[in-house]
């Protein structure tokens, strides 16, 4: 028995000498150490031997047992050593490959307009305020003067979710909100997301809207054309003509539509102005007495001025976007210019 093992020491200690990478030195292993390897087997085979040899042969076994270790691991230092050695002097790094790139993260342009109105509006004094987007139609529509017929609430337009509820077509019920919560004065801004069914190239059914009103004794057009002016020459750049227009608002009376100089052609006429030298940006006017009853405000007392516009169209003009739909497919190429 002694005999053997030692044979098979000699054998193992020649396999592991000429194992030359860690995968022969694991088989190696696992031919004399494994579970069903040589050594294992001899030492279950120790059964049968006579009591009085057990305790030697065993003692010599596990002895084996240790050098072999003891060889293959010292060889496999060897042998992961050397494969460095020889990877470090195949592989040379091409110092020449271009690095790899990381792109840094921007603001959307619907977000970086809206922080710039939100930032003009409040070196003026205006606060802002945000409603929810699932509405009542008390909020939406009723309390705004806009009564059951009018065509604003058409189903064509409007995403009813049940019939009290809608999701909010404008951000004008924030306008509501504020001011059932408030005595006048109070001067906010509200921007948010609003939703009409309607989609197509100069459409789409959810876009973002810029709310503001201001309300107080004696106010009067020529504060809301004053405001509106300033912010429209802040925003677009000093110089640039406005002009208001009379219109209808169910909410303000009277109204007034803002147009600017055509930012694209300066004012000559050109396709995006349709030939006229202007684009229309905002819808204004004074609040509606109706407005202020539904809200608790005494009309005799108090008067006050709304106005508001899509964010959207507001940065196509800004940045010369000529398709709304660049705003929602979030194209990587169209928001890395920003
Ligand atoms: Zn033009």
């Amino acid at each position: 028995m002694k005999e053997k093992l030692q044979a098979m020491l000699d054998a193992a200690g020649r396999a592991v000498e000429e194992a030359e990478s860690e995968k022969l030195l694991q088989d190696v292993r696992v031919a004399y150490l494994g579970k069903k390897g040589e050594l294992t087997s001899i030492m279950k085979s120790m059964g049968a031997l006579p009591a009085a040899e057990r305790p030697v042969i065993g003692a010599l076994a596990n002895d084996v047992k240790e050098q072999l270790e003891a060889l293959i691991e010292s060889r496999l230092e060897l042998v992961r050593a050397q494969d460095i050695e020889r990877r470090l002097k195949e592989e040379t790094i091409d110092v020449t490959l271009p690095g790899r790139t990381c792109f840094a993260g921007s603001k959307h342009p619907i977000t970086l307009v809206t922080e710039e109105i939100v930032e003009i509006f409040s070196a003026l004094g205006f606060g802002v305020a945000e409603g929810p987007e699932v509405e009542k139609d008390f909020y939406n529509f009723e309390a705004l003067n806009i009564p059951k017929d009018h065509p604003a609430r058409d189903m064509q337009d409007t995403f009813y979710i049940s019939e009290d509820v809608v999701l909010r077509t404008h951000t004008s019920p924030v306008q509501i909100r504020t001011m059932l919560k408030q005595p006048p004065p109070v001067r906010v801004i509200a921007p948010g997301t609003v939703y009409r069914r309607d989609s197509d190239i100069t459409h789409s059914p959810m876009f973002h809207q810029i709310e503001g009103f201001l309300v107080d004794r004696q106010v009067s057009f020529g504060d809301l054309k004053g405001i509106l002016t300033t912010f429209i020459n802040r925003f677009f750049g000093a110089g640039v003509g406005v002009r208001f227009r009379p219109s209808f608002f169910p909410f303000t009376e009277p109204s007034a539509e803002v147009d600017i100089q055509c930012v694209i052609c300066g004012g000559k006429g050109c396709r995006v102005c349709k030939q006229s030298g202007w684009l229309e940006i905002l819808g204004s006017g004074m609040i509606d007495p109706e407005v202020f009853k539904s809200v608790h405000y005494d009309p005799e007392a108090y008067s006050g001025f709304a106005f508001g516009m899509g964010l959207e169209r507001v940065a196509m003009l800004k940045y010369g976007v000529n398709d709304l739909r660049l705003f929602f497919e979030n194209d990587i190429r169209f928001l890395r210019q920003f």
